[in-house]
Parts: C-alpha cells; structure tokens; sequence
C-alpha cells in the first residue's frame, strides 16, 4: 500500500481494513457480513453499542451528552444546527475563517441572522494566523459559537478549546476529531463526518448535550433533522449507516488499543513538527501557516517555484506517496497526515522532499 496522503476520505489503519476483510464474509460467525446484518437485531444492537461505549471512552464524554450516529456528512449539519437551536428571530455567532466555515455560515444564513466574526488574518510575513479569542467580536445575544476547529484546506487548527462561550460551543471537528482530547464540557454540540479519522464517508457523529433538547426547535424541522428524535431513537429512527457504524467500531478499538487520544495527540505532533521543522528549514519550501495556528492534521506546503509542483507531484506518486495535491481553491501541496499515517510515512515524505529539492 502507498501512503495516502489524502485529505479525505482518507487513509485507513492497515491493521482496520485487514480485520474489516477478514470479517467481511462471516462477522462473528454469524454466517453474513455486517453489512447484510438486520439494524433491529440484538447482534447489531451490540455493535452499535459497543462503538458508542468506545467513542465515549476515546473522549472521555460525559453521561449528560448524547452520542448520534447520523446519515450524511458534515454539511448536512451546516444546516441541522440553526434548524434545531435557534428560533425565528433569535441569532448565534460564527466565526470565519476559510472554505468550511464559509459553507457553514452560508447555510446558517438561509435560516437567521446570524453575527459573522473574522477567525483568520494574514500576518506581517504573508502567514495566515488565528486571530486570538480575546479579539472577537461576539455578539453576547447568541445561543451559540460555531467553529471549524481545523480549516483542512489551508491547515489552519485550534490547537486548544477556546474559552470564549464555553458551554455554548458549537464546532465542526470533521478533520481533527480524536487527533487530541478535547474538553468536551466547553460544548453545546460538536459534529464530525467520519471520512478522515473515522472510517468510510457516508456517517457523521454528533455529541450534544442533552438538557439542550428541551429548547431545541420542532416546528417544521423534519424529523429525521432534529437531534432529540434521532437522539430517543438511538441513533435508528430508520435504517442507520449500519456498516460505517461498525466500521467506526474498528477503528475505536484499534485507537484504544494504541493508546487512545492522548497517545494520537502525542504521535500526531511528532509526525507534523518534523514536518514543519523540515519545511521551514528549506529555502524551496515553505508553509502559508503561521507558528501557532498550524495544523497537526492537514500540512499546506507551497514550493517558491510552483512551476514544479507538477513533477513533484508525478514523482511521489512513483514512489507511492499519494494524494499530495493542494485543495483546488488554495492550490500548492498538502500533506493530511492523520491518526492513521504512519510516522514512517511522514519520513518517508520528507526524505523524498528533500531529495526533490536537490535535484
Ligand atoms: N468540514 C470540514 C472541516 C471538512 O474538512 C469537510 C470535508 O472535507 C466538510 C466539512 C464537508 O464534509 P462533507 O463532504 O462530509 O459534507
């Protein structure tokens, strides 16, 4: 296998998809695949529940908050957040910072007025940074803070909760979700589709705080959108992603096995500080992100001569490191390097970059 260097969906643990096929034909015993397993049966049941039981473990989340197993991706809950927190006429506060963020305050706009506040800047060195939270502007009327907690285009991540709104934080966690603990009762609702660091795309997992539900909104919100009717479902309120769930369930155990999200956050700063150290070292290389605001998950890379991003890219792939295309809005290199990249790989990546730049 190359390593997969994509920023979703993304690489998958080796040892996850060796279990996945060895189990494909006949899960269990059971004589069928998950995949062919009826959703209402107590052998289901149980892989639900032991994802679930896995997840809260990986995050040590609290009993107060549900766990949802939800069809669809992350933008779906672009819209499902204002749907389900805010009445007419009541407002939330997000904050801007690139491609995702955009997309999110786009849909929250079809529903209220929300307060848009500036997350990113450009610094005096042409770096883009986080602006710090004590400079937000916030709006102290809104039921709500949303953030991208990592930006995958451009590599920009939080590299810590932020204080401001705590308890009222809403965040789309869709490419840095078990990459480091998080402070889980700082939120009100975090969200994130499954493609980076969770398994096939198709599912997205939500935590959300369950005293929340009482003032969550029903009126003409579909039900299969409203968190507390999927919530008094368990996550089946009709046939779940049921194949992804299981999925997700390998991949909990194989975190918890390695030591779980301490010991990811641990190995994923090691695997992007060499990284980053290795480009900033270079006169051929260099990164858009300023110190501080980088991201651990998703390495944007520009070369001084983008005239040879071609032929870098044409002779990684010979030497099958792949998927190291910058996103088509921000255009360089990027390098996705999440819990399932291996620190190998990541050697192997710079070993090949450095060689690149001699030639
Ligand atoms: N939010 C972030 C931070 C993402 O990286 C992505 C996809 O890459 C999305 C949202 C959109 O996800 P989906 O395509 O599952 O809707």
């Amino acid at each position: 296998r190359a390593f997969n260097f994509s920023a979703g969906p993304a690489a998958i643990p080796t040892e996850v998809l060796e279990r996945a096929q060895k189990e494909l034909l006949n899960w269990n015993n059971y004589g069928c695949s998950v995949m062919e397993l009826g959703h209402r049966t107590p052998d289901f049941q149980g892989i639900l529940d032991n994802t679930e039981a896995n997840f809260r473990k990986l995050l040590k989340i609290p009993a107060n908050y549900k766990v949802l197993f939800m069809h669809g991706s992350a933008s779906h809950q672009f819209s499902m957040v204002p749907m389900n927190f805010l009445a007419p006429g009541e407002t939330a506060n997000y904050l801007e910072m690139d491609h995702w963020s955009k997309m999110c305050i786009k849909e929250a706009k079809r529903f209220n007025d929300i307060h848009v506040e500036q997350g990113v800047r450009t610094n005096s060195d042409g770096q883009l940074e986080l602006i710090p939270e004590d400079e937000w502007k916030l709006d102290e009327k809104g039921k709500y803070l949303h953030f991208t907690s990592n930006e995958t285009i451009v590599g920009i991540q939080f590299q810590d909760d932020p204080n401001r709104f705590a308890g009222k934080l809403v965040s789309d966690m869709c490419s840095d979700i078990l990459s480091r603990p998080i402070d889980i009762e700082k939120y009100a609702l975090i969200y994130a589709g499954a493609q980076k660091n969770i398994g096939p795309s198709g599912m997205t997992v939500v935590i959300v705080r369950e005293d929340l539900f009482e003032s969550f909104q029903t009126e003409r919100v579909p039900a299969l959108f409203q968190y507390p009717y999927v919530s008094e479902k368990g996550s089946m309120p009709n046939t779940p992603p049921s194949f992804g769930i299981y999925f997700a369930g390998l991949v909990f155990e194989w975190l918890l096995e390695r030591g779980g999200v301490e010991e990811m956050h641990r190995q994923n700063l090691e695997k992007a500080n060499l990284l980053y150290d290795f480009v900033d070292q270079s006169d051929f290389y260099h990164s858009p992100v300023a110190k501080g605001s980088r991201s651990f998950m998703n390495v944007a890379i520009q070369m001084k001569d983008r005239s040879k991003e071609e032929q870098f890219l044409a002779e990684a792939r010979e030497q099958h490191l792949i998927a190291l295309k910058g996103h088509k809005t921000f255009g360089g290199l990027r390098a996705s390097i999440y819990n399932a990249m291996t620190l190998d790989g990541v050697k192997t990546l710079i070993r090949f970059m450095e060689r690149f730049e001699r030639s």
